[in-house]
């Protein structure tokens, strides 16, 4: 059976499953455009508006965008679920903070001196400043309600790494009392908002995306499935290697995995059987069966890796140089 035959919606990540940078991840429009099942576009990045976030997708061809959630708009419902319709909110962060409070009809400030506000909604924006995150810190010592649209403690550019919004956020952390509600991946509020657009139960619900720490853990964390597509950030190794709470439930080469016949991993007799491949660990070595750069075989790999690394049975250094080995042709 396909993973599109077992479930009833799909929450996709964006960077690195559907583009990177600007273009279109090879082979994914194509399989979301014939998955035949609801989709809404997850994401962290609180700056850029949903609106914004669904052009870009039009434009790489996606046929249907109405579902974009970014962790902005997690952030405003939350907010709205706390303080009354009309209620003033410092709105940190770029044009999507501000945005995303309007739309859930609360009334975004930017901060001035003894401006009172009962809440602050606290995002990534490249124009933040230390007056900024002055007046949120005074606001919250008066009393707002604190909410953080994610904790990414960094921000990948094409320059290297940035401090992502997490960093702003235990900047904060670092002068008032207590700590936000974290919206945004890992945690489970933009997920669980994901399956309330889809109206699909979470159980039924799959959750597709290319970081374990984010994507993936936010899966785990919310009890949703979840599929680690190997087009971004993290490979095979690096699922070989996660602890529990980072481990998708699925791992495919790219989306186009979605609509095939998904094969498992089971135990037998000692291996780890994955279609018509097999794999386990002797005395530190892979023993294999079946094409050891095909999909199957890197899933059998992974589960095998997973499970002597629990059962304490691979070193750190033994694991690493295993899991080097899981690579899929592409
Ligand atoms: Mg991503």
């Amino acid at each position: 059976m396909s993973l599109l035959a077992a479930y009833q919606g799909i929450v996709c990540d964006l960077d690195g499953v559907v583009y990177r940078g600007h273009a279109a991840v090879p082979h994914a429009v194509e399989a979301l455009n014939e998955a035949g099942l609801p989709v809404v576009y997850a994401t962290n990045n609180a700056s850029r508006p949903a609106t914004e976030v669904a052009e870009h997708l039009s434009e790489l061809g996606i046929a249907d965008a109405s579902r974009v959630l970014t962790s902005s708009q997690a952030g405003a419902a939350a907010m709205a679920e706390t303080l009354a319709p009309g209620s003033r909110v410092l709105a940190v962060g770029g044009a999507g903070v501000g945005l995303a409070l309007e739309e859930v009809g609360l009334v975004p400030v930017s901060g001035r001196p003894g401006e009172p506000v009962s809440g602050v909604l606290q995002g990534y924006g490249p124009q933040v400043s230390a007056t900024d995150l002055a007046e949120a810190a005074y606001a919250i010592q008066g009393g707002a309600h604190w909410i953080a649209t994610n904790d990414d403690l960094t921000l990948p550019t094409d320059r290297g790494m940035a401090p992502g919004n997490g960093s702003f956020v235990a900047a904060l952390r670092n002068a008032v009392e207590g700590d936000p509600q974290i919206v945004g991946k890992p945690h489970p509020p933009l997920y669980l908002r994901c399956a309330q657009l889809l109206g699909t139960e979470v159980s039924d619900t799959l959750a597709i995306g290319d970081r374990l720490s984010t994507d993936i853990a936010g899966g785990v964390a919310t009890g949703m499935d979840s599929v680690l597509v190997l087009t971004g950030v993290d490979g095979a190794s690096e699922a070989a290697l996660a602890d529990p709470a980072l481990r998708p439930t699925f791992v495919v080469v790219d989306l186009r995995g979605l609509a095939e016949d998904y094969a498992g991993v089971a135990e037998d007799d000692g291996w780890h059987v994955c279609g018509e491949t097999a794999r386990r660990i002797v005395g530190g070595q892979w023993q294999t069966r079946g094409a050891e750069d095909s999909i199957e075989s890197v899933r059998a790999g992974i589960a095998a890796l997973q499970e002597a690394r629990d059962a304490g049975a691979v070193d750190q250094s033994g694991a690493e140089q295993l899991a080097a080995l899981l690579r899929p042709a592409q």
